[in-house]
């Protein structure tokens, strides 16, 4: 059995389309366990399920009998969402009899639910003629196989096949992960590559000098075109983004990529060939290993490889004309695409594959451009030109959507652009309720675009510099000096209000290209300050370098990520100090920076009280502690249903963490995306976090909710939001609460959606 089963998932998978996976399912399925008849019905609109695919039944009856779920025995299964095993079927009362069928013959039926996700997708039937009861391994078995097939199913059906069957094609919502907030709505441009380096011919060469040069022109043509779209993003990028065109320039060199391809020319080879082979090869090495960071580089790889192969082809490049609102959509969307389209034209991105660590979330989150990560289910190749919704809160996009969420978006579009516009009142006017009580809102940063926009914002300080950042965007450490001058600009721009620098946080989800970390359970394994304990010649140059680049200003603040015990804080406070000194005895004229704590574990929650008592501040990192706490991957979109930040666990361990903070004597504050969402920020200001650090784009909407509601209001709101049970219904009175003092348009952003 086990090997059937196998082998069926096997075959359904490799499948092209629903209809042969359906086909391969009740073939098989009749043949292991020898019945007359396998059939399967899909959910078809809301309500209704339809005969997809028989093996034994009238062929001619797919597609054409639908029941609905008071219907047949098939109605029952999916009311009760479990097997239904009958020895005599036409003996149950809810037995009903289908004509186009034929299957008045048929006594002993046994159905079982596909269920994905909570929700029947179908149901799997097989049929006798013989009066018997199928038995306990026969029903196991199916409904075994359904649980197996119920993914492969829904990811077929998200892909639309279910449109073959001549169904209209009606607005379709593909689930992801945020890359950057912000909506919008445009029209598709989908990247598909140019030319394809699977499909390239093997043509010997003659004249081995001639193609060398082929190469070299191509490879120039290709060099000039990198360059411009550097030039382009020149303005938007800092030094580090570039360094992204200059490493794929670096690719190109004999010493690299052009060098391997010129050998295999000399043996022989053409051009085009030589260079496809050595690209497959370079990709297929890349997309072995382990650590998601290089997989992701084998991304770049192809995207060099089939820009310069459409040169080796003489392909003539169109001149594609962009909408006045691109998303642009690709499988595996690089940095380099972003350049080409007009910036006042991008409204918004999609990638198939990647995750908010990709390089192309990193630059898009640097051009305030929402954009949704990981749409695994979008089917790219067959949207291009049509109306897509891009939800880079949710991490969710819409496929043709309907005229009522378009106008629910374009909602909250217009809400946006009047915050942005208000800003310009707001900007500098002080964080505070209407009875006076002030809030200071802070940023996160991590690249120098998200600077200008935190000051143009009104922002009163950074509460998180992300210095992994630049990192990323090395191919190499940094040194010290070179870290020192990044994060002087920092420390200056700001300057005098505080900057809070993060130690390098890496593993879990970030690892470095050039120290990769390769680990089962990364969440649970090297992370931050672990990472960086064990190698402090890392630790001891970053902090020198940070505190170095303060000299003068003395607006820096120390903050170590992942903590999970007091030793761990003592052993850096150690360092800290150790560079501390040493720089004074170098004669730096430099202040001792406060030294803080990320608390983003369950352990630290519960320690809050002793950490607070041995370092400077506390900042919680919601976006850890909620995935810790409710044991729910934050990059996951299987679960990302699960995540919930008001979840009433978190909000408990959160008013915790600020008593324990205060007890103490130091200030808490609280950097993880929970604190830009407006409502949960009025919890949040209620239980007494000092600052709230934001996203510089949701800065605006903070104030304003804050600057609509007194500390009273809002105290009553904690009150009342503590004693209920679950996430949903948190949300839900928060809502209420602000429709109730009137600021209804400051609502979480497309979270009622
Ligand atoms: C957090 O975990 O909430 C946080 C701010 O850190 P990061 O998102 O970078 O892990
Ligand atoms: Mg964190």
């Amino acid at each position: 059995m086990l090997n059937s089963l196998r082998s069926i998932v096997q075959e359904v998978n490799a499948a092209r389309d629903l209809p042969t996976a359906l086909d391969i399912i009740v073939a098989r399925v009749k043949l292991s366990m020898i019945t007359e008849v396998c059939s399967v019905y899909l959910r078809d609109g809301d309500n209704g399920y339809v005969l997809m695919s028989t093996d034994g039944l009238n062929p001619d009856a797919v597609g054409v009998v639908k029941l609905s779920p008071e219907q047949g025995l098939v109605g029952r299964v999916v009311v009760r969402e479990e097997p239904i095993n009958l020895e005599y079927a036409p003996a149950h009362p809810r037995y009903q009899y289908f004509p186009e069928t034929g299957e008045e013959r048929y006594n002993a039926f046994l159905g079982v639910p596909i269920i994905h996700h909570r929700q029947v997708l179908g149901v799997l039937v097989v049929q006798q003629t013989e009066r018997r009861r199928f038995d306990e391994s026969e029903e196991a078995f199916l409904v075994t196989l359904s649980a197996q097939l119920a993914g492969v199913i829904a990811h077929a059906e998200a892909n639309g096949t279910l449109a073959a069957f001549g169904q209209q094609a009606a607005e379709a919502k593909f689930v992801g992960v945020p890359g950057a907030s912000g909506v919008a709505i445009g029209e598709a441009v989908v990247i598909a590559p140019a030319s394809d380096l699977r499909a390239v011919l093997y043509k010997p060469c003659s004249d081995i000098d001639v193609e060398i040069e082929f190469l070299q022109r191509c490879l120039a043509a290709v060099r000039e075109d990198i360059k411009q779209v550097g030039k382009k993003l020149k303005t938007r990028l800092n030094r580090e983004e570039q360094a992204l065109f200059d490493a794929y320039l670096a690719m190109l060199d004999d010493a690299s990529l052009g060098g391997e391809v010129t050998e295999r020319i000399k043996q022989g080879t053409c051009a085009a060939y030589a260079w496809a082979e050595v690209i497959l090869e370079h990709e297929r090495n890349f997309s072995s290993m382990d650590d998601a960071y290089l997989r992701e580089r084998a991304a770049d790889v192809r995207d060099l490889g089939q820009r310069v192969l459409a040169y080796l082809q003489e392909e003539v490049q169109s001149c594609r004309v962009y909408p006045e609102k691109s998303i642009l959509v690709g499988e595996e969307l690089t940095a380099s695409i972003l350049g080409e389209v007009p910036k006042s034209k991008l409204v918004g991105i999609v990638s198939v594959k990647g995750s908010g660590n990709s390089h192309v979330a990193i630059l898009a989150r640097a051009m305030d451009i929402p954009t949704v990560m990981g749409a695994v289910d979008l089917p790219y190749t067959r949207i291009d030109q049509r109306q897509l919704i891009v939800d880079g809160y949710q991490g969710s996009v819409f496929s043709d959507p309907s005229e009522a969420l378009c106008e629910h978006y374009s909602a909250i579009i217009v809400e946006e652009q009047a915050l942005v516009r208000g800003l310009e009142a707001l900007k500098d006017l002080p964080c505070e309720t209407l009875d006076h009580h002030r809030v200071p809102l802070w940023v996160n940063t991590g690249l120098m675009a998200d600077v200008v926009r935190s000051l143009e914002r009104g922002a009163e300080g950074v509460g998180l510099y992300r210095t992994e950042v630049p990192f990323l965007l090395r191919d190499r450490f940094p040194g010290e000096e070179e870290q020192r001058i990044i994060y002087r600009e920092q420390l200056e721009a700001f300057a005098p209000e505080p900057v809070t620098m993060r130690t390098l946080d890496i593993g879990g989800d970030k690892s470095l290209p050039y120290f990769p970390i390769e680990e089962d359970n990364p969440f649970l394994g090297w992370r931050g300050i672990r990472v960086t304990l064990d190698h402090p010649e890392i630790f001891l140059v970053q902090v020198r370098a940070m505190i170095k680049a303060s000299e003068g200003l003395d607006n820096l603040r120390i903050m170590l990520p992942m903590v999970t015990n007091i030793p761990e804080l003592e052993a850096a406070q150690v360092l800290i100090y150790r560079a501390y000194n040493e720089l004074l005895e170098e004669g730096h004229k430099i202040t001792l920076p406060p030294i803080g704590v990320m608390i983003e574990v369950p352990a630290a929650v519960y320690q809050a009280r002793e950490l607070a008592a041995r370092a400077d501040f506390l900042s919680v990192g919601s976006n850890d502690l909620t995935q810790y706490l409710l044991a729910v991957d934050r990059n996951n979109a299987r679960v990302a249903d699960l995540y919930h930040a008001l979840h009433p666990a978190v909000l408990r361990a959160l008013q915790q963490i600020v008593s324990d903070g205060h007890s103490q004597g130091v200030t808490v504050s609280i950097c993880g995306e929970l604190a830009g969402d407006p409502g949960a920020a009025i919890l949040l200001m209620a239980m007494g976090f000092d600052v709230l650090s934001m996203n510089a784009s949701n800065l605006p909407r903070v104030k304003s909710v804050i600057r609509g509601i007194t500390l009273q209001q809002a105290d009553e709101l904690l009150s009342e939001v503590m004693l209920l049970p679950d996430a949903h219904e948190i949300n839900v009175c928060v809502e209420r609460a602000l429709k109730e003092a009137g600021i209804t348009r400051l609502l979480r952003p497309s979270i009622s959606n």
